[in-house]
């Protein structure tokens, strides 16, 4: 069982929760600009590697509220 915890709510069970993604993924500074290639590596190609990884959940069935937690990835430990 992975407890993921929730700045509102504290350490709940993981099937609480529903994972965003990759976090701090910054947004386009102009967006227009982009070709389909440029575009679709800004939404689809995320970052896959071992270790401390930024990460979005969102508290689906508690607060439901999303926040922004950093994991590592070996070891599923959350930075405090
Ligand atoms: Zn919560």
């Amino acid at each position: 069982m992975l407890l993921i915890p929730c700045p509102w709510c504290g350490n709940r069970d993981e099937v609480e929760f529903r994972y965003g993604g990759q976090a701090q993924v910054p947004y386009p500074v102009d967006p227009t600009s982009l070709d389909d290639a440029a575009w679709a590596d800004y939404l689809f190609v995320r970052d896959n590697h071992c270790g401390s990884y930024a990460e979005r959940w969102v508290h689906a069935d508690g607060c439901r509220r999303w926040f922004d937690v950093v994991r590592d990835t070996a070891t599923n430990e959350f930075a405090p």
